[in-house]
């Protein structure tokens, strides 16, 4: 499909494209970490959000900033940005999320020139009273102060549009995964994963259009090419920019019917209140969307979203895809993966850095794995 193949081209060089579309359009440009980061205020303003994955270059620059234990998502973020590969961005936001991204925070602040910086302290315990006005209010701090780095003011207007914009992405992305559970082998699971960042990175009017159209496509398309004898599988963790791992499970047997990834679902769930009043209705999203380990909502929330997750996809098992150094999702996994075994649902785990595994290695344990369930 046409449009995925665009996706495909505006990953394997994001930043050439965020450089054209930059000159193209003459929108500041500002790098986000996490879609905590409030993309709709970044709209408003005028300018463009664009996720930063980091492109897998060997650290060298960033070796003497960050301790060896950091995850390769920041390192590889850092080393970009020290070594100029970033200059086209006018500014970047740091969600307080987990440590690593504060740490990075302060490092960029001190080391990264020519680029407006806000953190953005939101709350981590979402689900009390105090949490709603704090975030509320953060969140009117934000729009305040990014307007002033731009030389805007976001109006309720704009931010309406900006936010009508991102509901038309966020709901074809659920449509389209709602197809791979229903019809899985519909579209290839390198795909979804394709289309979900390449929407982060993108110009967001093309973003909705394009995924719309994938979207209503994949619709007329009768029926899935994925064998009844698939294992049907679960995906679990935090930001995966390896596509190659739907493959390889793919390709012994699997299929990925739902996910809970900061780079899959859990970007896209839940559609902002277009009708409440802006700022307070993109605040009740982030309560309320199912949440990531570096948020809290009660002691047991993510296991029972897991858990109900893998039952209402009939998922056979789920595959936890830890990023090495990523202690949020490692302090998470052992409680996931005990609630899963409660349920009677089989799991297993690979811990990868910046690449894959060498193939054949990740292969025989999936096999195995598929085998068991
Ligand atoms: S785990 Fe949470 S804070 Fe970390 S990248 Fe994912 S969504 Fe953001
Ligand atoms: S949540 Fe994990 S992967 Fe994301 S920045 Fe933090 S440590 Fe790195």
């Amino acid at each position: 499909m046409r449009q995925i193949d665009e996706c495909h081209e505006i990953l394997a060089d994001p930043y050439g494209y965020a450089e054209r579309f930059k000159a193209e359009s003459g929108r500041k440009m500002v790098g986000t970490f996490c879609s905590y980061a409030p993309e709709e205020f970044i709209i408003a303003a005028g300018a463009h959000p664009f996720r930063i994955f980091g492109t897998g270059e060997k650290a060298r620059l960033a070796e003497s900033h960050l301790q060896s234990y950091c995850c390769s998502l920041v390192r590889g973020a850092l080393e970009d940005a020290l070594g100029g590969r970033l200059v086209f961005l006018d500014g970047v936001v740091f969600p307080h999320t987990c440590d690593t991204i504060q740490r990075l925070s302060d490092i960029w602040r001190l080391n990264v020139g020519d680029c407006f910086h806000l953190d953005l302290v939101l709350p981590v315990k979402l689900d009390t009273e105090s949490a709603r006005h704090y975030l509320a209010d953060v969140l009117n701090r934000f729009r305040g102060e990014l307007g002033g780095k731009l030389g805007v003011t976001i109006s309720d207007a704009d931010l309406r549009s900006a936010i009508a914009l991102t509901n038309r992405i966020r709901g074809a992305l659920t449509r389209i995964a709602g197809l791979a559970g229903e019809r899985p082998g519909t579209l290839k699971g390198s795909d979804f994963s394709a289309l979900v960042r390449a929407a982060m990175i993108m110009d967001r009017n093309r973003a909705a259009t394009l995924v719309e159209e994938v979207a209503d496509e994949l619709e007329r398309t009768p029926g899935g090419k994925a064998s009844p004898k698939r294992k049907r599988l679960i995906l679990s963790g935090g930001v995966c920019n390896q596509p190659d791992i739907y493959t390889v499970i793919e390709e012994v047997g699997g299929v990925v019917v739902g996910d809970d990834l900061c780079t899959g679902s859990r970007s896209f769930s839940g559609l902002i209140d277009e009708k409440a009043e802006p700022a307070a209705a993109i605040a009740a999203r982030y309560r309320e969307r199912v949440i990531c380990p570096a948020k809290h909502r009660g002691l047991s929330e993510r296991a029972e979203n897991l858990v109900r997750l893998a039952r209402e996809k009939e998922a056979g098992g789920v595959i936890f895809f830890l990023l090495k150094f990523c202690d949020p999702h490692a302090f998470d996994y052992p409680h996931l993966r005990e609630a899963l075994e409660k349920a009677g649902i089989p799991s297993m785990a690979v811990e990868v850095e910046d690449r894959l595994p060498a193939d054949g290695q990740l292969r025989t344990r999936f096999e195995a794995f598929i085998e068991m369930i």
